[in-house]
């Protein structure tokens, strides 16, 4: 058995995060689950922003996994060319559309076991499409959230499934979709990977770092 004691500040910490980041949602523009996850599956290694460029322009077209599926693998290279492992993203997507056209009549799936099935699906992606997709309970770790939650002494978890597993003992199951928004926005503003803004940041009198 772990001997981590997570920090006994962490409702107040989730307070004064849900407090803080209360108007920020997600920052991948989407008009459709469907949509939502295709930008996921593009957002791999490339900021969102990017990727809000590259689907303002895709998704007017193709913006359904019918209209997408009509674009050869090439054609979808050179419609996301700018963002990393595009080659790979338009192989997965293009795989994604046909499976979802051949096996779920076009829609995309609301459980994690088919999600993951889905080509260039893992764990992170599907349960952001459940969450911030479907409403559903499940808790994305990506990398700002895996940060935020060790410094913040959330957990010492080596893996995100295992960050994620702390997370969702230590946060109620109703704020899950909102604290993936909170911790993305927080290691993002505040909590940055090599130059953590300590002084300005809203946690400092409960975070273990300065304690
Ligand atoms: S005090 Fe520093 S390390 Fe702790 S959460 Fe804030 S920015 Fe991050």
């Amino acid at each position: 058995m772990s001997e981590f004691k997570p920090n006994p500040n962490a409702s107040k910490i989730l307070a004064t995060l849900a407090q803080v980041y209360a108007e920020d949602g997600p920052a991948l523009e989407y008009q459709s689950v469907f949509q939502l996850l295709v930008a996921v599956m593009l957002s791999a290694q490339t900021n969102d922003n990017q990727v809000n460029k590259i689907t303002r322009q895709l998704f007017v077209d193709y913006g359904t996994p019918q209209a997408l599926a009509q674009l050869s693998v090439p054609e979808l290279e050179a419609k996301i060319q700018t963002c990393g492992l595009y080659k790979n993203k338009a192989k997965n997507i293009a795989a994604t559309c046909r499976l979802l056209l051949d096996e779920y009549g076009g829609e995309v799936p609301h459980t994690r076991e088919e999600l993951v099935r889905l080509p260039g699906v893992g764990r992170k992606t599907a349960n952001v499409v459940l969450s911030v997709g479907f409403g559903l309970p499940a808790l994305a770790v990506d990398t700002h959230i895996f940060r935020v939650a060790h410094r913040l002494g959330f957990s010492q978890g080596k893996t995100p499934d295992a960050v994620e597993a702390d997370l969702c003992r230590l946060i109620p199951e109703a704020d899950w979709a909102k604290a993936h928004h909170w911790f993305i926005w927080h290691g993002r503003r505040v909590c940055d990977a090599r130059r953590p803004n300590c002084q300005e940041c809203p946690l400092k009198h409960l975070c273990p770092q300065l304690l």
